[in-house]
């Protein structure tokens, strides 16, 4: 069991890297997909870096919001 003390906060940082034209199954459409990293940060007192964790790259569609992981 983790605990987190009530100071400290995670925040997720979003970096567009590009774009990719693939199927989307939610629209049932191919799409151009924004390419975003994600790194989620944990803050001490809002000021503080304490770590960094990438959550790797997803595919997030723009027509209907969905985000989905990419293996690279
Ligand atoms: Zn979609």
């Amino acid at each position: 069991m983790i605990i987190i003390p009530f100071w400290m906060h995670d925040r997720l940082e979003e970096e567009k890297v590009g774009e990719k034209e693939s199927f989307c199954p939610t629209c049932d459409r191919p799409v151009t997909f924004s390419v975003v990293r994600m790194r989620r940060k944990r803050m001490l007192y809002s000021i503080l870096k304490v770590s960094t964790k990438d959550l790797g790259t997803f595919l997030v569609c723009p027509r209907c919001g969905s985000t989905y992981h990419t293996q690279e």
